[in-house]
């Protein structure tokens, strides 16, 4: 069975490019008879509010959007992330960084100027086995270890507040093939490096709390913009390490005692394997992607006007390349009319032409 996820950020109303991944996500889902789960990303409490979750449940039921069983709210899940995070340092796998992020800038080679930051492991403890000496045998991809390394950020409380907690990640190309996007072969060290499980207020980092509620939702599939396609190896990478069952635990997943090294790894039943399906991004007039500034492709502004719900899924779903014309329809109509076939790879202009 299917189960396709719509996973938004409660900061503000949904615009178009949102309904236009929600729409897609549903539709991929329930063209194939399956489950579509709502999830509300409301881990930073600075921008998240609860009123904006809400008004946008109620704009994915005006849309004709619904979501299967209860939402999952991210911000009353830190005892879970919690857990996974102490597997991890107990595979040891975490360690605390200190570096601001003037310190990561300094260590920037001047190429990688297309926004991506890499760090370069200035904190990772010196005592990280090298792949080489590491005894795992069958995997492709050889994870480094710290030995009796115990993360001060997160044990016992102590140092939160202080240190970012990072992720070590190999040295090893992951190989991923995105349903819509193709193969992609990206090496996590060269891409992003150690990367941030948790931050330096305490707060979860999305990947660490993506890749845990993903797993225990039960989602097989994963929808979403071409923006983030790059980021599947590092959930791919963290899924293996948190939900592959390791070799000598009998189908028992211990809890407390993981083994210090990381032994050859076969399948957990299940939730094991994600489909990544990326979608190209709506983009303004100037060709930017869309954003909550754009206030004429934003639900409140478009409901307050009189748009349909009908008119706006028309306009996307011809975007989306599903049907010859905007005309008003709704997404139970577009069911039987979706495939990715149809989908564009190229980013979509919304250009003053096509208006609601
Ligand atoms: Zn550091």
């Amino acid at each position: 069975m299917t189960r396709g996820r719509f996973a938004p950020s409660p900061t503000g109303r949904m615009h178009l490019g949102n309904v236009f991944c929600a729409l897609l996500s549903w539709l991929s889902a329930k063209s194939k008879g399956g489950e579509w789960v709502l999830r509300i990303e409301d881990l930073d409490p600075q921008r998240s509010r609860r009123e904006y979750a809400l008004q946008l449940m109620d704009d994915l039921q005006w849309l004709g959007l619904p979501w299967d069983g209860e939402p999952v709210w991210q911000s009353q899940r830190g005892h879970i992330y919690e857990e996974y995070l102490h597997r991890l340092t107990e595979m040891g796998l975490t360690y605390p960084c200190y570096c601001t992020r003037a310190d990561i800038m300094a260590t920037q080679a001047p190429h990688e100027t297309d926004g991506r930051v890499v760090y370069k492991g200035t904190c990772r403890p010196k005592d990280v086995i090298s792949d080489a000496e590491n005894d795992v045998a069958d995997t492709a991809c050889r994870v480094p270890t710290a030995t009796n390394h115990i993360s001060p950020s997160i044990e016992g409380g102590v140092g939160v507040g202080l240190a970012t907690t990072r992720l070590i990640v190999p040295d090893c190309t992951i190989p991923f093939t995105d349903g819509h996007y193709g193969q992609h072969d990206i090496n996590l060290a060269e891409h992003c490096g150690d990367y941030i499980i948790r931050r330096k207020d305490g707060a979860w980092a999305y990947q660490l709390a993506v890749v845990v509620d993903d797993a225990l939702m039960g989602v097989t599939e994963i929808v979403r913009g071409r923006d983030l396609l790059l980021s599947s190896p590092q959930q791919i990478h963290l899924r293996e390490l948190l939900f592959l069952k390791r070799k000598g635990e009998n189908g028992k997943r211990k809890t407390n005692s993981l083994t210090p090294h990381p032994s050859p790894l076969t399948p957990h039943p299940s939730p094991l394997t994600v489909n990544f399906l990326h979608h190209p991004l709506l983009c303004n007039a100037e060709g930017q992607r869309l954003c909550k500034r754009d206030k004429s492709m934003d639900l409140g502004y478009l409901r307050d006007k009189g748009t349909s719900p009908q008119e706006i899924i028309g306009l996307l779903a011809h975007l989306a390349g599903l049907t010859d014309t905007p005309a008003p329809i709704s997404p139970q109509e577009l069911i039987p009319l979706f495939s990715w076939d149809k989908v564009p790879t190229e980013d979509i202009l919304l250009d003053h032409r096509i208006t609601l």
